[in-house]
């Protein structure tokens, strides 16, 4: 997948990965969590970020847009300033840096003071092939950390059904991907949760399992 098809995503508007609220996830597991660095890979201009910071968290985004990074700040009336470093455009204020750029560019002091890694829509928006280049980049940030954990949520079905991106991922594939790094703990979804997928038409016909991991760094 070229990094054009993400980029004409937002030209055209067309996110609809993007949510109107905050994870329902994030705010059930880290509600009074003490203020720590969040990683967001992938970030678009989710409102998770936004939550974290009036937490009290300091958050490091990366996302390839332009647009995704302008909308942020301005459609959240925050004040901030750009720079260039190392090849990306740094849009930051005192509590959110956002690196707009490609990921796999990042260079590794952006993410020196991270200590816990969010994971929504981020694993599971890539392709097989890239998929595991980002696996390998968020061990080489867990390897530069002590006592890093990592929210994961991931989502499940029937991949010959539907073209992704979203794609699929199995427990298999989460487990096959991370264990050698990480202790994986699935944790209990609500009785009756409703896949945030089933606003897609595209999946309204298909069964899709949601899920969130908690993953901690053994070392
Ligand atoms: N996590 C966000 C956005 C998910 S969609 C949310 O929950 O709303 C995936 C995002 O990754 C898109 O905004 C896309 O522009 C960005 N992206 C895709 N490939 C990327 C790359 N190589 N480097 C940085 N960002 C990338």
């Amino acid at each position: 997948m070229q990094l054009d098809y993400w980029l004409e995503k937002w030209k055209t508007g067309d996110t609809k990965f993007h949510m109107a609220d905050v994870n329902e996830f994030l705010v059930q597991h880290y509600e009074n969590l003490a203020p720590s660095t969040f990683f967001v890979p992938l970030c678009g201009k989710t409102l998770d970020m936004l939550w974290l910071a009036t937490r009290g968290h300091k958050v490091v985004g990366v996302e390839l847009s332009q647009i995704a990074c302008d909308a942020f700040f301005s459609e959240n009336k925050l004040s901030y300033e750009i720079k260039a470093v190392d090849g990306f455009i740094l849009y930051f204020n005192e509590s959110i840096q956002i690196w707009c750029g490609d990921i796999f560019q990042l260079p590794e002091h952006a993410y020196k003071d991270v200590n816990f890694i969010y994971d929504r829509a981020a694993l599971f928006a890539l392709p097989l092939d890239l998929r595991l280049q980002y696996v390998e980049k968020l061990k080489s940030i867990a390897a530069q950390s002590k006592k890093l954990q990592m929210l994961l949520l991931s989502i499940e079905y029937q991949q010959n059904l539907v073209q992704g991106p979203p794609f699929s991922l199995s427990n298999h594939d989460i487990n096959n991907y991370y264990h050698d790094v990480f202790e994986i703990k699935q944790q209990s979804m609500p009785c009756g949760y409703i896949s945030f997928l089933k606003q897609n038409p595209k999946f309204s016909e298909v069964d899709v399992i949601d899920s969130v991991y908690l993953l901690d760094c053994k070392s």
